[in-house]
C-alpha cells in the first residue's frame, strides 16, 4: 500500500521493525538514536543496520517503482527508497527534494573512454549541485530526530555546501571547516549564502577532519561528516536509483571518483544489500578512481590492502584531495565484496576528461571526471573490455569550481588538448568576420 504520503510517514507496509547501529569493527551494537560519532567500545566506525522490508524481489520492485508516480511524497530519489534508507525518518524528513538524477548517455564521451555502451549518472542535478545531498537530506533527518542542537562537518566544499541548505532547511545552526584556500569557489559562495558560520581553518582536509571531530566532542554539536553513518544510508541511493534506472539490469561496472571512501563503502553496502534482497542478481564491479597526488587508497589497493598509507594530497580535483581517508576500513570492504578495483589518474587526465565532459553539454566539476578517465585507463590497461556496460558517476555540477575551468580554457603554455580560449576583440563585424574566418 502506497499514499503520495507514504515516502514521509512514519512506517509503512514494508517496513516492520526499527533500526540499529553496528561498530563495523567488534560489533557491538547501539541505539538509532545514539549520538555517536564512533564506537564506544574500539573507536571504529558505525553503520545503520535496518530490518529487512518485509518484501522482497519483484514485489518490491513493484512497490519503488509506483513512487515514481506517486506525487509530492515520492518526488526524492532518496525517500523513494526510504525502507533501505532510514525507515523510521517519519515526521523529521528534511527533504528538498533530492536524487532523480539522470543517466546520460553522449557519443563524444563514449568514444573518449571507449566504451560504448557508458552512461553518465549525474549527480551535480541534485539541489546544491553533488551527490552530497543523498546523504545530507537523511543525516539532517537524524539531527532532527535526535534533537541536535547544531551541526557540524569539515569538507573539501560540497559537504559543507549540502549542510548548510538541508541546515537552514531545518532550522538547525551549521557549523562548517574548510581548509582556507582550497576550496572551490562555487562551494564556498554556497556555505556562506546558505548561511553556515564558516571557519576558514588553515591547514588541510585532514585538519579540519580532525579538528571537527575535537569540536563536535567538545561542544556537543551533532557530526555530519561521511563517518557519520547515515550519510552512508542515503548515498546508497545513487547506486540503487542508477539500477532502479536500468531496469535492475546490472552493468558490468559502477566508476567513481574516491577521496575520503564514504562513497564507495555507500555503494559496497548498497550492492550487497540490494543483492540479498533479490532487486538484482548479479553484482557490478566497482571501480574507485583517485588523483595520482591524493592516492592511498589505490596504493594500499596494490599492496592487497595490507598497508594503510597516508599521503600528503596534491591535485588540482580538491573534492578528492584527501591523504587519510576517513571511510578507508569501510572501502575496503566495499571493493573486496565487489571484485571492484582501484585506479589513479594524473590531474591531466583529469583535466582532459572533465574538457571532454563539458564539451558534450554535460559538464561537471573536475573531480567528479575522474570517474571518466578512469574508464578510459581501465580500457587501456584490458580491466574494462570496450563491449562493457559501464556507468561512471558523475559527483558534481560544472559550475562548482569556475576557477579551475577557465585557468584550463585560457592556458597557453601549452594550451591544453582540449582547450576553448574566448577571443577578445574590437567591436567590429570585421574583427567578427576575422576570428571565424582562422577558423579557430
Ligand atoms: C565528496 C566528493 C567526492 C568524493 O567522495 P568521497 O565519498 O569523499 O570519496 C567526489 N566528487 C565530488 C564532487 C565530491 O563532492
Ligand atoms: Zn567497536
Amino acid at each position: 500500500m502506497t499514499s503520495a504520503t507514504s515516502a514521509t510517514s512514519a512506517t509503512s507496509a514494508t517496513t516492520p521493525r526499527a533500526s540499529y547501529q553496528r561498530c563495523a569493527t567488534c560489533g557491538t551494537q547501539y541505539s538509532d538514536t545514539d549520538a555517536l560519532a564512533r564506537c564506544v567500545s574500539c573507536g571504529g566506525l558505525l553503520e545503520v543496520v535496518h530490518a529487512p522490508p518485509l518484501l522482497r524481489g519483484a514485489e518490491l520492485r513493484a512497490v519503488f517503482a509506483a513512487r515514481r508516480s506517486d506525487g509530492p511524497g515520492s518526488s526524492s530519489g532518496v525517500w523513494r527508497y526510504h525502507e533501505l534508507v532510514l525507515p523510521n525518518g517519519g515526521a523529521h524528513v528534511v527533504s528538498h527534494p533530492e536524487g532523480n538524477t539522470p543517466l546520460l548517455a553522449r557519443d563524444r564521451v563514449s568514444s573518449y573512454a571507449g566504451v560504448s555502451g557508458l552512461l553518465l549518472k549525474h549527480e551535480g542535478h541534485n539541489p546544491t549541485g553533488s551527490f552530497k545531498d543523498r546523504g545530507m537530506t537523511v543525516g539532517v533527518t537524524q539531527a532532527r530526530r535526535i534533537g541536535a542542537r547544531a551541526v557540524a562537518c569539515a569538507s573539501t566544499g560540497n559537504t559543507s555546501a549540502s549542510l548548510a541548505a538541508y541546515a537552514a532547511q531545518a532550522g538547525i545552526p551549521a557549523l562548517v571547516f574548510v581548509p582556507a584556500g582550497q576550496v572551490a569557489t562555487g562551494k564556498l559562495a554556497q556555505s556562506l549564502a546558505y548561511g553556515a558560520r564558516t571557519l576558514l581553518v588553515k591547514g588541510d582536509f585532514d585538519a579540519c577532519l580532525s579538528l571537527v571531530q575535537q569540536a563536535s566532542e567538545r561542544l556537543g554539536i551533532y557530526l555530519l561528516n561521511s563517518i557519520n553513518p547515515f550519510r552512508i544510508e542515503g548515498q546508497k541511493t545513487i547506486a540503487i536509483e542508477a539500477l532502479e534506472q536500468l531496469g535492475w539490469d546490472a552493468p558490468d561496472w559502477l566508476v567513481l571518483p574516491a577521496g575520503n571512501l564514504g562513497n564507495t563503502a555507500a555503494f559496497g553496502k548498497a550492492l550487497r544489500e540490494v543483492h540479498e534482497l533479490g532487486l538484482i542478481d548479479r553484482v557490478p564491479r566497482i571501480a574507485a578512481i583517485q588523483a595520482e597526488g591524493a592516492a592511498p587508497f589505490a596504493s594500499s589497493f596494490r599492496h592487497d590492502f595490507t598497508t594503510r598509507p597516508k599521503v600528503k594530497a596534491e591535485t588540482v580535483a580538491t573534492a578528492i584531495k584527501i591523504g587519510d581517508p576517513a571511510s578507508f576500513d569501510r572501502a575496503v570492504q566495499a571493493i573486496r565484496s565487489t571484485n571492484g578495483v582501484v585506479s589513479t589518474v594524473s590531474d591531466a587526465e583529469i583535466l582532459d576528461a572533465k574538457a571532454v565532459v563539458d564539451a558534450s553539454g554535460v559538464g561537471c566539476e573536475p573531480a567528479s571526471a575522474a570517474s571518466v578517465a578512469g574508464v578510459r585507463r581501465l580500457v587501456k590497461e584490458g580491466i574494462i573490455r570496450p563491449s562493457d556496460r559501464v556507468v561512471a558517476v558523475l559527483t558534481g555540477h560544472v559550475l562548482k569550481d569556475p576557477g579551475a575551468l577557465l585557468r584550463y580554457h585560457q592556458e597557453t603554455d601549452p594550451p591544453p588538448q582540449f582547450a576553448n580560449p574566448p577571443v577578445e576583440i574590437e567591436p567590429t563585424i570585421e574583427a567578427v568576420e576575422r576570428v571565424l574566418a582562422t577558423g579557430d
